[in-house]
């Protein structure tokens, strides 16, 4: 086993990653940015190194900071958590480089899947199904408008480099896709210093289901189930539940066999996540595969028992899965996740920073809350808004609805705005509670919603503006 990992990341995930090396063991070395220092990972792990100020791209994008880091506290490892620098296959290379285990794929597998253009190419290379669209990117205006006559609007444009729902356009006619393109390659290139965009069909009406997957470097490679993470805001997931109410054994079966066969196509080793998109008749079509721990990771914890981080770490030290027959993976239950960010719903999402005054925790029978505040804790503008994961289990998902209503119940999290209230209005409304929800929920109910809450009616959403 590693005696020492530096989390190189913040917030709940790094609190999520040291708690398991706690546990095996570990000892650990926090990374932190200036206005982070009272943050509690860096309280939490045995050691803390400040890496600069502020801005991500001056601390936690910092790689020369971060490898200097693990440089001097002698780690073995580096677990990136999510988001920064977790996909970012040029910083698992020089992790390798200078001797230090990157805790997650290999830099090739990163690669592989971190151009969303060549990886529906492979996939559609091995035999798994992808949405219509592009295999290359889009040459200009006319190649554009040729590829919308073959695939029929609507269509989306999304950039190869995207990620985190950013990046992407959703275009009904000619007009809109030919000013849409310049805008989204501009946005690509700044986002993410690559103005590629491909272009595919927009399923109007799909549900996001997505399968978690592990792998050992002995060639064993299961699925633990998937999540339903159809409820999102502006392409962003919001709440997420597993199993999915729209998934019976069989669909599973085969979704799950073509998720591992996604994986199998890039060889990959560690915990990763295949997305897929399935559409109102029950066909489903690959998505892109997350080389990384994703924020909902706890909720297949919850259903299956198994500590995703800590196999992360085992199969890095290059042990063997710790389940390693498909059908001896459990399910059991129903776990929900509810992310609560500091922003405000009723006002576009805007983000509401500040410090929470009052705070107050939920807790009992089946809640478990990943967090990193505290009372008199202040969410900081530098960086994502998720300020916690409230994840309950229930035996089943009436039982786990009803879990999540009475512990939302008990949330204080006050004066800052966030996502509670919107979370309350979903898991009351009874097209969420028949499991029958699209990706285009939130926006379908957020009209009213915005109506009862604010004096702000008529507030228009991103994505409404974008059609
Ligand atoms: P990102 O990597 O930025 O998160 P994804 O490709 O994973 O982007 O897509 C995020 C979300 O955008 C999906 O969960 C889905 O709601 C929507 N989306 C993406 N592609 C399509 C599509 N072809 N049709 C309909 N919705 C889509």
């Amino acid at each position: 086993m590693f005696s020492k990992i530096l989390v190189a990341n913040r917030g709940e995930i790094a609190l999520r990653v040291i708690r398991a090396c706690k546990e095996m063991g570990v000892r650990t070395v926090a990374v932190y940015s200036e206005p982070d220092t009272d943050s509690p990972h860096v309280h939490l792990a045995d050691e803390a190194v400040c890496i600069g100020p502020a801005p991500s791209a001056q601390s936690y994008l910092n790689i020369p900071a971060i490898i200097s880091a693990a440089e001097i506290t002698d780690v073995d490892a580096i677990h990136p958590g999510y988001g920064f620098l977790a996909e970012n296959a040029h910083f698992a290379e020089i992790c390798e480089s200078c001797q230090i285990k990157f805790i997650g794929p290999s830099p090739q597998a990163i690669h592989s899947m971190g151009d969303k253009m060549a990886a529906r190419e492979l996939m559609r290379k091995v035999g798994v199904p992808i949405v219509a669209g592009t295999q290359e990117a889009v040459k200009g205006k006319e190649d554009a408008l040729q590829i919308a006559k073959k695939i029929k609007y609507p269509v989306i444009i999304k950039a190869t480099s995207g990620g985190g729902g950013r990046g992407m356009r959703v275009c009904h006619n000619d007009v809109r896709l030919v000013s849409a393109l310049m805008t989204a390659q501009t946005e690509a290139e700044a986002a993410f210093g690559n103005p590629a965009v491909y272009i595919e069909k927009y399923l109007e009406k799909p549900k996001h289901i997505e399968f978690q997957i592990l792998a050992d470097t002995h060639g064993h490679t299961v699925h633990l189930y998937e999540r339903d993470c159809t409820i999102q805001r502006r392409h962003q997931k919001l709440l997420e539940e597993s199993p999915s109410p729209a998934i019976d054994w069989k669909l599973r079966k085969r979704m799950g066999d073509m998720a591992l066969k996604a994986a199998r196509a890039v060889n990959y080793v560690s915990a990763g996540t295949v997305e897929f998109l399935l559409d109102e008749d029950g066909r489903f079509y690959f998505m892109e595969m997350n080389t990384r721990v994703q924020v909902e990771h706890g909720i297949t914890e919850l259903v299956t028992g198994i500590d995703i981080v800590k196999e992360q770490i085992r199969i890095a030290v290059g042990e063997k899965l710790s389940i390693r027959h498909q059908d001896k993976i459990p399910l059991r239950g129903h776990a929900i996740e509810c992310r609560i960010n500091a922003e405000d719903p009723a006002n576009n999402f805007s983000p509401s920073p500040g410090k929470i005054e009052r705070y107050n925790v939920p807790g009992g029978p089946g809640v478990r809350m990943d967090t990193h505040a505290y009372s008199g804790y202040k969410v900081l503008p530098f960086y994502d808004s998720l300020i916690g994961k409230l994840m309950v289990v229930g035996r089943n998902r009436g039982e786990a609805i009803s879990i999540m209503q009475r512990a939302l119940d008990e949330f204080v999290i006050e004066p800052i705005k966030t996502t509670i209230p919107l979370h309350k209005e979903i898991l009351k409304n009874p097209i969420f509670r028949r499991g029958q929800m699209h990706t285009d929920f939130i926006q379908r109910i957020m009209g009213e919603w915005s109506d009862k809450n604010t004096e702000e009616s008529g507030t228009t959403s991103a994505s409404e503006k974008e059609k």
